[in-house]
């Protein structure tokens, strides 16, 4: 085994999801939602696998479910993409974040990231032989920081992550933050790796701004989304890749030979489910949103410091004076005692910079919240 891997521990989902399993515990850990995703697009999946959707689709996906991303992001971001050299389908948006790492660092170039981040990105970048350089954004309000990206930034940076709507905080990089990463992209001639997996589930009216959009961006973005965020469906696994024609042949090469394909069943349906109309993604957000209301008034009345969550299925706390000695003991407890498994956030800081954030998801039937807010009371 190689030394970058061999030293990983299991990832953090999968480890509190077992032992949710061993605790009998509520799982608010890992993000998958109850809602079992629209029944049609469920349909549309099994009626294709019926009908003989089983062998290896094109290699840069079904060209109904590139042509349905191109029009998706025209309706709903004003992007335009073409989808024959600008859109390709991966297995979801982790092989796509893989393959971009593979096909844009070459050895040594130094990759600017976020902290809190995905658990899978360090890894990649270090595998890929980029060299990490990572700027921690701070609770509540995770803002980019100019001081920082001058800090960060520098002749041999290739790459910027940005994962926005952000996991975990459930924050959205506000207009100016963007447009400040954008000229630090322009200035240092850097391509930004954008993780927009949760750009549908954006909360009270707020609108998720893609970086690719602003003047200067388009030709040096590659933006993932993924299917099993927008339906609720994550074990799925659809995910797609946007990039101009001349990015796209690097990230091409990378598809072809991590995953060549998707199940083609698969995509049809999110080929179909793509047109779906505007309020559709309206009550989407709002059963969501109400959701969200309903495990942070629970637990806002049980006494805990909850952070604003203004995207993604996910909300945070502030376990700083509850008496444990950091996030992590809190959720130890929590699933061992208590009966909940939740997500230390420092999980997500390489360094555990910050250790007083517990991050619950709150995409669960209401009787699932109740029990979980009923065996949180007292903990506060
Ligand atoms: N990036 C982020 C920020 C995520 O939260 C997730 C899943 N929760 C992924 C990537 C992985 O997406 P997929 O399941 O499509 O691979
Ligand atoms: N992205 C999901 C989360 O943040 C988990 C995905 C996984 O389990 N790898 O909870």
């Amino acid at each position: 085994i190689n030394p970058v891997f061999d030293a990983l521990p299991t990832t953090v989902f999968e480890t509190m999801s077992r032992l949710a399993r061993v605790h009998g515990a509520i799982n608010l850990g890992q993000g998958f939602p109850d809602d079992p995703g629209p029944e049609d697009v469920r349909e549309r999946g099994a009626r294709a696998l019926r009908d003989g959707w089983n062998q290896y689709p094109p290699m840069m996906g079904l060209p109904a479910l590139r042509e349905a991303v191109a029009a998706h992001y025209a309706r709903h971001q004003g992007l335009v993409l073409d989808p024959e050299t600008e859109v390709m389908v991966t297995s979801g948006a982790t092989e796509a974040l893989a393959g971009a790492l593979l096909a844009l660092i070459e050895p040594g170039d130094e990759v600017v990231l976020f902290a809190p981040m995905y658990d899978a990105y360090l890894p990649l970048v270090r595998r890929a032989g980029g060299v990490p350089r990572i700027v921690a954004l701070q609770p509540p309000a995770f803002r980019l920081d100019e001081a920082a990206l001058a800090e960060a930034f520098g002749a041999r940076t290739r790459v910027v992550v940005l994962n926005n709507p952000l996991n975990p905080s459930a924050t959205l990089f506000a207009p100016e933050d963007l447009d400040l990463l954008a000229r630090y992209c322009q200035r240092f001639d850097v391509t930004a790796l954008c993780d927009e997996v949760w750009e549908h589930v954006v909360f009270d009216g707020a609108r998720h701004r893609p970086l690719m959009a602003l003047p200067g961006m388009r030709e040096r973005t590659v933006k993932i989304g993924s299917a099993g965020k927008i339906f609720s469906l994550t074990g799925w696994k659809v995910g797609f890749v946007m990039a101009d024609a001349r990015l796209m042949r690097g990230l091409a090469k990378a598809h072809q030979f991590l995953t060549f394909t998707t199940p083609p069943n698969l995509q049809e349906a999110v080929a179909y489910g793509l047109g779906k109309p505007a309020p559709w993604f309206e009550a989407m957000r709002a059963g969501y949103a109400r959701s969200r209301d309903r495990l942070a008034d629970g637990l806002r009345g049980l006494g805990f410091t909850v952070l604003p969550a203004r995207a993604t299925w996910f909300l945070n706390l502030d376990v700083a004076n509850l008496g444990y000695a950091d996030d992590a003991a809190f959720c130890e407890a929590l699933v061992t005692r208590h009966g909940v498994a939740a997500i230390p956030v420092s999980a997500f800081y390489p360094d555990a910079a910050v250790r007083n954030i517990v991050r619950l998801c709150f995409a669960k039937d209401d009787a699932t919240l109740d029990a979980a807010l009923d065996r949180m009371s007292g903990l506060a």
